[in-house]
Parts: C-alpha cells; sequence; structure tokens
C-alpha cells in the first residue's frame, strides 16, 4: 500500500477503538460471504495489520 490511502489508514488506525482494529480479525469469513466483490477480506486485513502494526 502507497500514496494517499496509507496515510488514511494510518490516521484511523490510531484514533479507532482497539476492537475496531484489523489485527482483531478472527478469519472467520462471514463479511467474504456476503461481499458482492469477492473480496478477501481476511487476506486483506492481515495485510494491514503487517503494514500498520
Ligand atoms: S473475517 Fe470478516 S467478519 Fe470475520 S472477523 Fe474478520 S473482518 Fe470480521
Amino acid at each position: 500500500m502507497q500514496g494517499h490511502g496509507s496515510g488514511f489508514l494510518a490516521e484511523n488506525a490510531q484514533i479507532k477503538p482497539e476492537h475496531e482494529h484489523a489485527a482483531v480479525c478472527s478469519e472467520c469469513g462471514v463479511c467474504e460471504e456476503h461481499c458482492p466483490q469477492g473480496i478477501k477480506i481476511s487476506q486483506e486485513l492481515k495485510e494491514v495489520k503487517e503494514f500498520f502494526f
């Protein structure tokens, strides 16, 4: 991740309550069952976690 978006995410990572951080994803996959775009959300959150934390 680079550019404008990474700054936004970094700022939000600091202001969000801890229970809403990407790091708390348990990879249950429930959200992926509902995503109309087929985004592998748990994998994406894992990458966000590795990038920011
Ligand atoms: S896979 Fe989706 S629904 Fe499950 S914990 Fe992670 S973000 Fe939440």
